[in-house]
């Protein structure tokens, strides 16, 4: 266990507070919290440091310094992330830093490319957040997700990959060949192969105590996390969709039961996955109609599960081992909007894949380049990809190998 060398006080209505522990959480920052609506002598302290005033959040660091209300590029200079890039032209940039976009920056700068990476949040991207990688080849005993980040990402450096964090790409534009990248700092940057890396983000329930169990009881990946709860009794799963029910049905092979709770009055998944949960002696028993409330839980550990019948309205409660939320992923590709060819969800097309049943490129893409010359994708942002980590690191590789040969051509 980190010793928290940052003390954030705030109160749990504050969303600048929210925002800066997302902030430090993101960036592995091991922080302590002091909820000043609960702590007597906390207040104290914030009023001390405001000349009587309760400005929240106000954060204090291992040497003493405070910051008030910061930003996050306030909070990204205090801890001294790199936010600026050394030059103007690379030969690549990639956007994000998850595993996709970290291997990519690994093969490219290896054989010589002057890559830039930019991402937004904290280095690893959602194999950063996951409690435990337990599939990663390699690593028989599994691997947590925060040490496979840091180690990609020190080998990264390694090969010489300039990386920035806490900045956030907002558009792209071309220009007399080259691409251009425009940054939330009110930079941008030119090159002449972008790497799209920027992944998914699982749509989640908003309800309250959602973010506090995460990993600790509440899922978006049976196949990732599904083995931890072999032997359980129940396990809930969150959906009504083709994912929930072929996941759910998946997760019967770890636990004796789950418990679907469906929002609507049926189930939106193939005939033949509804037959599977539906038939008799099926170890999946659906509930229509429910509305998650709110988790709760003790120590740290997902607990309870509140929802309400729709047709009713009558408070239920359950208290399954684990939660398995599948209500869709979301690609982070809307600041693409327009510019590159997607499927309707926004994953973005490349390779093969743009020359199906639609009008046909006037270029020959490379496998992982999209609509765009030039502009290539991997990992989950890409239509087609199978949202894993392993996969994701494949893609990256496979995608700077395209790269290396278009910018050879170019
Ligand atoms: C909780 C959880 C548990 C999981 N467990 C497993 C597991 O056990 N095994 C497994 O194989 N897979 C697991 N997965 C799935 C796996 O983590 C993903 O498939 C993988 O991380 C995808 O890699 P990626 O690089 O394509 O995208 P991501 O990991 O999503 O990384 C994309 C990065 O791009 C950044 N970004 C997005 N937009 C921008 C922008 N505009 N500007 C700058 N940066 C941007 C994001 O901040 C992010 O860091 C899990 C996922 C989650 C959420």
């Amino acid at each position: 266990m980190v010793t928290p060398t940052v003390t954030v006080y705030g109160a749990s209505w504050c969303p600048d507070c929210r925002r800066s522990k997302k902030f430090l959480g993101e960036q592995f920052v091991p922080y302590h919290w002091v909820d000043i609506e609960q702590d007597k002598e906390g207040e104290k302290f914030v009023l001390e440091k405001n000349a009587g005033k309760r400005i929240i959040p106000t954060i204090v660091f291992e040497d003493g310094s405070f910051l008030v209300e910061p930003t996050n590029a306030e909070l990204a200079t205090k801890l001294g992330l790199k936010t600026e890039a050394k030059k103007v032209y690379y030969d690549l940039i990639i956007i994000g830093g998850g595993p996709a976009g970290l291997t990519a920056a690994i093969y490219a700068a290896r054989e010589g490319a002057d890559t830039l990476l930019i991402e937004r949040s904290g280095l690893g991207g959602q194999a950063g957040i996951t409690v435990g990688l337990d599939n990663f080849p390699g690593f028989p005993e599994g691997i947590s997700g925060q040490e496979f980040s840091e180690r990609v990402t020190q080998q990264a450096r390694r090969f010489g990959v300039e990386i920035l964090q806490a900045v956030e790409v907002e558009r792209l534009a071309t220009e007399e060949g080259y691409h251009e990248v425009y940054t939330s700092d009110g930079k941008h940057y030119h090159s002449r192969a972008v790497l799209l890396a920027t992944g998914a983000s699982y749509r989640r329930l908003e309800v309250p105590g959602e973010d506090d169990y995460i990993g600790a009881g509440i899922h978006f990946c049976a196949t990732c996390d599904g083995p931890f709860y072999k032997g359980a009794g129940e396990i809930a799963v969150i959906g009504g969709g083709n994912s929930a029910v072929e996941e759910g049905l998946h997760l019967t092979s770890f636990a004796d039961k789950v418990i679907l709770l469906v929002r609507g009055d049926k189930l939106t998944a193939s005939q033949i996955a509804i037959d599977k949960v539906t038939e008799p002696g099926s170890r999946v028993e659906v509930r229509y109609n429910t509305v998650v409330d709110a988790f709760e839980g003790q120590d740290s550990k997902l607990r309870t599960i509140k929802y309400h019948t729709q047709n009713n309205n009558r408070p239920e409660e359950i208290h399954p081992a684990a939660a398995f939320i599948f209500i869709g992923q979301v690609p982070n590709t809307a600041f693409l909007k327009d510019y590159v060819e997607t499927d309707k969800y926004g994953f973005i097309l490349s390779g093969h894949d743009l020359l199906h049943g639609r009008e046909a490129p006037k270029f020959d893409p490379l496998p992982f380049e999209t609509s765009a010359p030039g502009l290539f994708v991997a990992g989950d942002a890409r239509f087609g990809s199978t949202k894993q980590v392993a996969s994701a690191v494949g893609e990256g590789a496979a995608a700077a190998i395209s790269i290396r040969e278009f910018l050879r051509r170019s």
